[in-house]
């Protein structure tokens, strides 16, 4: 069974195909810079003996076209790519679902028009990804295609979480609401963590914090999202590389008077030089880190700021789960940094949360714990694999249909 997985975004293509019987990747790749100069693909191929052949082409690619038939030379390539006549499915990755989409779901007409609705929503991700829906429904006819959605794991959300408190015609007539992301990552995570908890995941209560270059965290109870920090955009919440995360709404009216900078300029710098890099310069946690342990202020403020939300919302979560079985920390920063992992449980023992230094040291690609042996909390690192989650997810839908005799 292979499940192709793609994730067209707005300057560059991911792509990897699973071998499912063991979840393995056969053939991964990235193309780069769409659309700009360096254009590049940096493809990767299983030798079988757990070891991949790496091959990097660069040459100009004005468009995802042009990079998707780019991708496919790679991917059926008799040496650097694999035999794709027995392809069981692909999985798209599609940022926002809106209300519509709580589910992975079969691509047809009907379906690519809806997505095409919720295009005001996700003005940047939605075109992009539905670019590479339609390449690949072109290249690959009469093999079923799936839709799996960032914010379908947040739809089990209740109203007074995701309300905003504004007129009721903002929700009805705007669909303003919170919708949250991550939501493949969250939901990959919350399963790897049940199994490591030896319970069901219909029973396991979690705060689970996906920290990485953008940050989210959710409230998750007996398996289901009930809250999420990101919220009709991904800017709210979380201190993020470059995004400021949870301001005063009348901030942005505020700096356009007094910068003379326009609305949009003034949204662009919320987006795009705020977050870490707006505090110390820098948005990689390694680099931030640094700066805090030589002793630079802005690199030990951005650190601190960044660690405080992230203790502020596993409070509010704390509150409204009223029993946590685990905290998991996930995504680039919350996988690799210790001292991160160590500041956000600070002080935490009256929750029963105790970190074991120890442990927080430790490195590695498979799910760890980092909890000392009297934290009533358990406190896990699990690598995210949203590919995965993707590929999983489109295979159970195929096979539903299969058993269904659809
Ligand atoms: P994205 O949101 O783009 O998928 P990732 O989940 O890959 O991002 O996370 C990227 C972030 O992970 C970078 O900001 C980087 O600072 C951080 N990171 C990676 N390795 C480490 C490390 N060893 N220590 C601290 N932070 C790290």
């Amino acid at each position: 069974m292979k499940i192709l997985v793609i994730n067209s975004g707005s300057s560059s293509i991911k792509y990897q195909l699973f071998d499912m019987n063991n979840q393995s990747v056969l053939v991964a790749g990235i193309l780069e810079e769409i659309g700009r100069t360096g254009s590049t693909l940096k493809h990767r191929k299983n030798n079988g003996n757990g070891e991949f052949a790496e091959f990097t082409h660069s040459q100009p690619v004005h468009d995802h076209a042009a990079g998707f038939h780019l991708i496919m030379e790679f991917l059926a390539h008799p040496t650097k790519g694999w035999d794709l006549s027995d392809l069981s499915g692909v999985g798209h990755r599609i940022v926002h679902g809106g209300e519509a989409f709580r589910l992975p779901t079969l691509i047809d007409k009907e379906v690519i028009s809806t997505i095409k609705a919720m295009i005001p929503l996700a003005p940047l991700h939605n075109p992009a990804n539905l670019i590479g829906v339609e390449l690949a429904l072109e290249q690959f006819q009469s093999v079923p295609q799936v839709a799996i959605f960032d914010t379908a794991f947040h739809q089990s959300m209740p109203s007074y979480a995701f309300r905003y408190a504004l007129p009721n015609e903002m929700y009805t007539d705007y669909r303003v609401r919170r919708y949250g992301f991550h939501g493949t990552s969250h939901q990959y995570v919350a399963k790897q963590a049940a199994k490591r908890l030896h319970l069901p995941l219909d029973s396991v209560n979690l705060i689970s914090l996906h920290l990485g270059n953008g940050a989210s965290a959710t409230a998750i109870r007996q398996g289901r999202s009930i809250d999420t920090s990101m919220g009709m955009t991904p800017l709210e919440g979380l201190i993020m590389g470059t995004r400021c995360g949870d301001i005063d709404p009348a901030l942005q009216g505020y700096l356009v008077r007094v910068t003379g900078k326009t609305y949009e300029e003034i949204g662009t710098l919320f987006e795009k030089a705020s977050g870490l890099q707006g505090i110390c310069g820098s948005n990689d946690m390694r680099e931030v880190v640094r700066l805090a342990e030589s002793g630079d202020s802005f690199g030990t403020l951005a650190l601190d700021m960044f660690c405080y939300r992230i203790k502020k919302y596993i409070g509010a979560y704390f509150a409204v789960l009223g029993r946590v079985d685990a905290i998991v920390f996930t995504g680039g920063i919350g996988e690799n940094s210790p001292t991160v992992r160590g500041r956000c449980c600070e002080s935490l023992d009256s929750l029963g949360i105790v970190v074991d230094e120890g442990l927080n040291q430790h490195r590695g690609r498979e799910p760890f714990s980092i909890n000392s042996d009297e934290s009533r909390v358990k406190l896990l690192v699990i690598p995210t694999n949203e590919e995965l989650e993707i590929a999983i997810q489109t295979l159970e839908l195929i096979q539903a249909r299969q058993d269904s005799g659809i």
